[in-house]
């Protein structure tokens, strides 16, 4: 069985375009527009060098006010977290801490899953400084990526596998 990554987080962090980038595919839908995605998407990603291969879960989203939709949207996100061997929790590093971050993080915290704190965006940033406003939500080291330009992704994902 391969391993099971599930991305998750608040809308528009940036989950599908890391999901894209991981599984090089078109799809998991990405746009401007919060919560596009309603539903679980499942990809094949693959590190180049190591022949690793594992799965990937993009997500709608939480928001923390669920009605409706954003219910369902939510529910789906935590039966990604159910199903994965890993979660990376993604905050947006350019909107700083929000409160349906906290309301993940202690979900999270609840469950038994590993999973690592992810800070997009960080493109045109210095992740040090971006990283440190993390630090409040008691997950340690908060790892810094951008999704779009393929940051610090390569590298993540070695030590997600590596860890597991
Ligand atoms: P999702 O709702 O969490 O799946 O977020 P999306 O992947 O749909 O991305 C939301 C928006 O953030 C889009 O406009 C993306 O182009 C943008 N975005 C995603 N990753 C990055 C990144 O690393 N840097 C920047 N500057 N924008 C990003
Ligand atoms: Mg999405």
């Amino acid at each position: 069985m391969l391993p099971v990554i599930a991305l998750v987080g608040r809308p528009n962090v940036g989950k599908s375009t890391l999901f894209n980038r991981l599984t090089r595919s078109r799809d998991a839908l990405v746009a401007d527009l919060p919560g596009l995605t309603r539903d679980r998407k499942y990809g094949e990603g693959r590190l180049a060098n190591e022949e690793q291969d594992y799965i990937v879960v993009d997500t709608g989203g939480i928001t923390g006010d669920e009605q409706g939709i954003d219910y369902e949207m939510a529910k789906q996100s935590l039966q990604a977290v159910d199903e994965a061997d890993v979660v990376l929790f993604i905050v947006d590093g350019r909107a700083g801490i929000n409160p349906a971050d906290e309301m993940i993080a202690n979900y999270l915290r609840r469950s038994e899953k590993p999973f690592y704190l992810v800070v997009n965006k960080t493109d045109g940033l210095n992740p040090d400084i971006v990283v440190a406003d993390f630090y409040e939500l008691g997950f340690g080291q908060p790892f810094p990526i951008a999704a779009s330009h393929g940051r610090g992704v390569t590298q993540l994902i070695e030590m997600v596998l590596e860890e597991l």
